[in-house]
């Protein structure tokens, strides 16, 4: 795979720097369980997140598992078909029927114009995504949550740091998730994290990613093992500081992708709302030809060892686990299901060869003419 062009590359801290931390872990005999390198990744993203309250996690979906847990939602929630099976897959886990709504053809999340008419006496919450970090609809979604009682949760996978009208991402809704995977622009090797306004859900969310153990003496939830460890967190506070200068240097990369695909009819790019921030995690197009269109570039990109990534196709109301739902039923996401047969998402990372770019715009050209 050496000559291959993957979708993106993870961060790598100095192996040093890296080694340096992990005498310190070797020296402290420490491993697990609210760690020193785990208690001071968790002051530095707070920080960095600008959160009011923050919790870390073995992994973002486990984190989101625990979110949905705290938040004691029963019944439906109003979700987005266009997104990675961890977003539905946590609602299943949780006994919860996820009801899909129709997404916005411009941002691709859930469209909040059709979220009330899917409200139900059932339904207890929103579940949105900020897909490639394009914030949903924040502001009317919370509005519609207010009228009717219901809770917030965005997935925030692909919105590490993205600030919408001059505030934080995860200053929204009532819990927010970042997933610190290595294909996230910030991670530590496997990871994620909670954020969260409400101080009360804290202990709730802590007790609940370690086992439901209040001390020696009492368990008092059924909890979980969501706890990162301290090779994580080390792995994180080396990480963390690399991620202003690649964001810059994607944005480079962006601009010059934008400028080569700009000529090139039937090609759109994705881009932010005004007022909102790039977090720069993925690059992604949209084929006016659709899918027959957009298997064709794949294929030819495949051939020059170069792997884009269908992001998000198919829809997860197509998978068989979900595809019974009522609201998944023929005809009845038209928007979502003309989106997933148009994205396309390119090799996207800091590093990545300004030659692969021409070289990528020009099979693109070939293909879309
Ligand atoms: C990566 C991702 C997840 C899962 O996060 P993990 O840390 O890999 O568990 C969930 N939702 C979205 C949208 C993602 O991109």
């Amino acid at each position: 795979m050496n000559n291959s062009t993957l979708v993106t590359r993870p961060l790598f801290p100095s192996l040093d720097e890296y080694t340096e931390q992990l005498k310190e872990i070797w020296s402290s005999q420490w491993l697990s369980n609210n760690g020193q390198k785990h208690q001071q990744l968790e002051v530095e993203l707070k920080e960095y997140l600008d959160a009011s309250n923050i919790s870390l996690f073995n992994n973002g979906t486990i984190a989101l598992l625990v979110a949905i847990q705290s938040l004691r939602l029963q019944g439906e929630v109003i979700t987005t078909p266009f997104t990675f099976p961890a977003t539905t897959h946590v609602l299943a886990w949780n006994n919860l029927t996820p009801v899909f709504c129709d997404i916005d053809y411009e941002r691709m999340t859930i469209d909040y114009k059709q979220i009330e008419k899917l409200i139900t006496a059932k339904t207890t919450a929103i579940l949105g995504v900020h897909v490639y970090g394009v914030p949903c609809h924040v502001e009317e979604i919370q509005d519609i949550a207010d009228r009717h009682g219901l809770k917030v949760i965005y997935d925030s996978a692909h919105a590490f740091s993205t600030v919408v009208n001059g505030r934080p991402i995860a200053a929204y809704g009532d819990i927010s998730m970042f997933s610190f995977h290595p294909t996230k622009l910030f991670h530590t090797g496997e990871g994620g994290a909670l954020v969260f306004n409400d101080i009360h859900l804290k202990q709730r969310i802590e007790y609940l990613k370690n086992f439901g153990i209040k001390n020696e003496n009492e368990v008092v939830l059924p909890g979980i093992n969501g706890k990162m460890g301290e090779l994580q967190a080390a792995m994180g506070l080396k990480v963390l500081p690399l991620v202003k200068e690649e964001q810059s240097k994607r944005a480079k990369l962006r601009e010059y992708y934008t400028n080569k695909l700009a000529e090139i009819g039937g090609v759109s790019i994705v881009k932010l709302p005004q007022g909102a921030t790039n977090s720069e995690q993925y690059f992604c197009i949209r084929l006016k030809g659709g899918d027959e269109i957009r298997q064709k570039i794949y294929d030819a990109l495949k051939e020059h060892h170069i792997f884009s990534r269908k992001y998000f196709y198919p829809l997860i109301s197509d998978y068989p686990c979900y595809a019974n739902l009522p609201s998944a039923q023929h005809g009845k996401l038209p928007v979502a299901k003309k989106v997933a047969q148009e994205v396309l998402c390119l090799p996207f990372y800091g590093d990545l060869d300004f030659s692969i770019v021409d070289q990528i715009a020009e099979i693109i050209a070939k293909h879309v003419a």
